[in-house]
């Protein structure tokens, strides 16, 4: 392992010179660190912070999210997907309000519905200043070029691996600084394209990633699963300014708890709908191709604008403008603004 402190050194003045100025890194209050790592994973910078100051803005204390609807926490989480992470949000909330406080301890934060050892790590260096890595996808990348390790970095073995290695480098002694500096330095400077950035960086002359010239190819990571299609068809049903809506409620299925229009799915293309060809010419229509981390939604939007609506189990029957008040899944979001502006 290289010089630690002069590893600390150049990271933390580089830090001091290029860190954004982030709501979330600039307080101690475990809720509102909590709630950015959540909203964080998987969105930009920029969308997360709308949501962030969104949540803290209606629920500015953890026991005003824990007395909130779950409806209510989806309907505000819309937008970001994956949406079970704000139901164990909501769900955790109401936990701490019940244990009558934070927890302090790693363990304590790693107990809670939805955390995993990254948002544990994150949430007990930056509240309490524990000695605890936050392995961020920046991290692992920064930790695999230093140290030049080519191991995948999402398998069992490669995440024991670079755990070990990051336990190492950990700075004891200032661990909130020290994650907060490498997860920053991760997402501004040695990012996954690096360009000409190792020329100038701070840490060149002791990165093993740029002396082996291989820290373009890292991190690497195990081959992706392959992704699953289905077809959707959706029945926009109209009658004055009414419509059907359902609400999904297979948990291990997708958008669990949201509402959507009426739908059938079929195994593949030619199980669609037999009527479609017709309809397709005869009804105003939107089709699109939704792409999740492991299935693409082909999905069909079918108007029937109808004199009596069918009765359709496990439907409800409501306004079309009062749509706006049901936590609907992205896909259906997509198709109404589709329609919307085709109409
Ligand atoms: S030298 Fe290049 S690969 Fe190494 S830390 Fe700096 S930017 Fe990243």
């Amino acid at each position: 392992m290289q010089d630690k402190s002069l590893i600390y050194k150049r990271l933390y003045a580089w830090y001091e010179s290029s860190r954004r100025v982030l709501p979330w890194r600039e307080t101690e209050n475990p809720y509102y660190i909590w709630l950015s790592e959540v909203i964080l994973q998987q969105t930009r910078v920029a969308q997360g912070m709308e949501y962030y100051l969104r949540f803290i803005a209606r629920w500015p204390k953890v026991e005003d999210l824990a007395a909130a609807k779950e409806e209510e926490v989806l309907r505000e989480w819309q937008g970001l997907g994956y949406y079970s992470r704000a139901r164990n949000l909501h769900k955790a909330a109401q936990m701490i309000v019940e244990s009558h406080s934070f927890p302090q301890t790693f363990e304590e934060i790693r107990a809670l519905p939805g955390i995993g050892d990254y948002t544990a790590g994150a949430i007990a260096s930056f509240a309490y200043n524990l000695p605890y890595p936050a392995m961020d996808g920046n991290v692992y990348r920064v930790v695999a070029r230093l140290m030049d390790i080519d191991e995948a970095f999402d398998t069992t073995a490669g995440k024991k691996l670079f755990h070990q290695r990051i336990e190492e480098l950990l700075d004891r002694d200032n661990p909130r600084l020290f994650n907060s500096a490498i997860m920053e330095f991760g997402a501004l400077y040695c990012t996954p394209v690096l360009g000409d950035a190792c020329e100038a960086c701070p840490l060149a002359d002791i990165c093993m990633g740029h002396a082996h010239g291989t820290a373009d190819l890292l991190p690497v990571r195990k081959p992706r699963p392959k992704v699953r299609d289905r077809w959707f068809t959706y029945h926009i049903y109209i009658q004055g300014d009414k419509t059907l809506i359902q609400k999904r409620e297979n948990p291990k299925d997708i958008w669990y708890h949201l509402y959507e229009f009426p739908c059938e799915e079929s195994v593949s293309e030619s199980g669609l709908s037999t009527e479609w060809s017709v309809l397709r010419q005869a009804k105003p229509v939107c089709e699109l191709t939704h792409v999740l981390s492991h299935q693409r939604i082909h999905a069909r939007f079918i108007i029937h604008k109808v004199q009596k609506m069918p009765e359709i189990p496990g439907t409800i029957l409501i306004r079309w403008d009062d749509l706006d008040d049901f936590a609907l899944s992205r896909l259906t979001l997509r198709a109404l603004d589709t329609i919307q502006h085709k109409a």
